[in-house]
């Protein structure tokens, strides 16, 4: 899609499915299951929906999926299914080879956010975009190094350790401002400095959501967070702000793991604040 001179892709690098207590923490599941109907073993698929941009001459790739580093059994264990290819396929159909992208922005370095920055093994991993700086948050590094017993199975350091070591991943303190077009913005709550990514362009606003909202659904209802956010109460107090932000825009939203809205806008309604969903052209 364009949003005025600014062009965007949605490119994925395939789905997975993870447990639908996972996605919907205190969420009943008779409520859930209206919206999204989990497996026979109450799974719930979780896409991998990156992003290309291409604004001010520089090509920008938001977020990497998972890469090329799970072992078999993983690729089982989470039942990994590429339908379109990877991530690297996609981008190579948009005319995008590895060497074009100038920046890797990660919202943040849960496993499912980074893996693809890099290929090999952890000790001598290397940069999967050769020429590209990668960027993300210097208090989302320092908790990701640090991890503890509930994050340390998400933050993998093969991903983003030895980029930041060898002066390949830049660490920003807050928003940052990528392009006249493209702002990385701090919305904490999943983690403490997850980001999301704002897009403007000729008077027309859009929103790369990422995990502030992993499903649509999350960004409609503030009470919905996911069991995975270390820090639910600021997710909902950063999703009341940006869902205003959202609605005074009539933004393009994009949301990273839905599998049945990749994008939507929000509408208001009598009151009632939903997401209506976009055909994915
Ligand atoms: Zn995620």
């Amino acid at each position: 899609v364009y949003l005025g001179a600014l062009e965007v892709h949605l490119v994925s690098d395939g789905m997975v499915w993870a447990d639908a207590g996972g996605l919907f923490g205190l969420v009943p599941r008779a409520l859930y299951s209206r919206i999204v109907q989990p497996d026979e073993q109450n799974r719930l698929p979780m896409a991998l929906t990156c992003l290309l941009l291409r604004s001010g001459g520089k090509t920008i790739v938001v977020d990497t999926g998972l890469g090329d580093k799970l072992t078999d059994k993983e690729k089982e264990v989470w039942n990994l299914q590429r339908p379109e290819g990877s991530l690297l396929e996609g981008l190579a159909r948009l005319g995008c080879a590895p060497e074009d992208v100038d920046l890797v922005l990660n919202t943040h370095l849960h496993w499912d956010h980074c893996g693809g920055n890099t290929r090999g093994q952890p000790e001598a991993a290397r940069p999967v975009f050769p020429r590209a700086e990668y960027l993300t948050q210097r208090l989302e590094y320092a908790d990701a190094i640090a991890p503890n017993e509930r994050t340390r199975a998400t933050y993998l350091a093969g991903n983003f350790a030895p980029l930041v070591e060898t002066g390949r991943m830049r660490l920003m303190d807050g928003d940052a401002r990528l392009t006249d077009e493209v702002r990385a913005v701090v919305t904490r709550g999943h983690t403490r400095a997850h980001m999301s990514v704002r897009l403007e362009s000729a008077g027309l606003s859009g929103l790369y959501v990422a995990d502030l909202a992993s499903y649509a659904v999350h960004f409609e209802k503030l009470a919905w967070v996911t069991a995975y956010d270390v820090e639910p109460l600021e997710s909902i107090e950063t999703k009341r702000r940006w869902q205003k932000w959202a609605l005074e825009r009539d933004a393009l939203l994009i949301f990273e793991h839905d599998t049945l809205v990749p994008m939507g806008r929000l509408k208001e309604e009598g009151g009632r604040i939903r997401v209506e969903r976009m055909a994915d052209s």
